[in-house]
């Protein structure tokens, strides 16, 4: 059994609680640390029955609350290779691991996918426990074989569905910002996530929870509306076949389950 509850995500900040029969594990930690321990305390965990933190790059938006959290309480850090120096010079008291292919933390086993994006390093994992698999991939900026390989033994995916590429175009964010988010190195829009649940189809993915969505260059409407359009389009029924969600950047309530 694995429990998934999108805590915080966006463009703000980035935090999951993954939990398993003996484990719980946040997948980032990038959101004030004070809000973590609230969404937490919320769900009846403290800080101390965090079992690791697992990092999938260096970006604020993802580790911004690892200082003061390492301070408090020495929890476990899994990260990349690459990325393990710079965050011991960031954490406290806590030890940092490195990732390799494959590990285990209590009875999960977490496997990477190398994500392409403008960071030292940077993943998305997938975890499993007994038949339950999950998957989180943010912060990359196209769309492969590989991440779709990936992807398929899923029953559940998180994926990210940043900016609708008109709004990012006509917004207000610099050439060079722009250019940055547009590029291979970026993030996906929801054009692009949308390929990438159309080759999903027939798959084990029946829960699709739309992630790290941009404040300003996207609508949860458009995300959502974007997904289901692919769904529909090959005669699936959003609700009945396959559940989309949208997470939120401040407030979620929604944990979801996977036998
Ligand atoms: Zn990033
Ligand atoms: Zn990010």
């Amino acid at each position: 059994m694995l429990k998934i509850s999108p805590l915080f995500s966006g463009s703000k900040g980035n935090c999951t609680l993954v939990q398993s029969d003996k484990v719980n594990i946040l997948l980032d930690a990038g959101y004030g640390y004070r809000a973590i321990v609230n969404a937490l305390c919320e769900r009846g965990l403290e800080p101390k029955d965090i079992t690791a933190i697992v990092v999938t790059h260096e970006h604020t938006d993802h580790i911004g609350a690892l200082p003061m959290w390492t301070r408090h309480t020495a929890t476990p850090v899994y990260a990349p290779m690459p990325i393990c120096d710079l965050l011991r010079q960031r954490v406290y008291f806590s030890e940092v691991h490195e990732v390799t292919e494959d590990f285990d933390i209590g009875d999960v086993t977490l496997s990477t996918f190398e994500c392409s994006h403008d960071a030292v390093f940077c993943v998305g994992y997938k975890f499993t426990s007994g038949q339950s698999v999950f998957a989180c991939v943010t912060d990359t900026g196209c769309v492969t074989e590989d991440l779709v390989d990936f992807l398929t033994p899923c029953s559940a995916i998180m994926l990210e569905s940043n900016h609708d590429e008109d709004m990012l175009k006509r917004g207000e964010y610099s050439v060079s910002l722009k250019r940055r988010i547009l590029s291979p190195y970026g993030h996906l829009s929801n054009a692009q996530t949308a390929q990438v649940l159309d080759k999903l189809v027939g798959s084990h993915v029946k829960t699709v929870v739309l992630s790290h969505l941009s404040e300003k260059n996207n609508t949860r409407e458009l995300a959502f509306n974007s997904a289901v359009r692919v769904l529909t389009a090959h005669g699936l029924v959003e609700g009945r076949d396959v559940i989309v969600y949208v997470a939120e950047q401040y407030k979620n309530g929604v944990t979801i389950c996977i036998d």
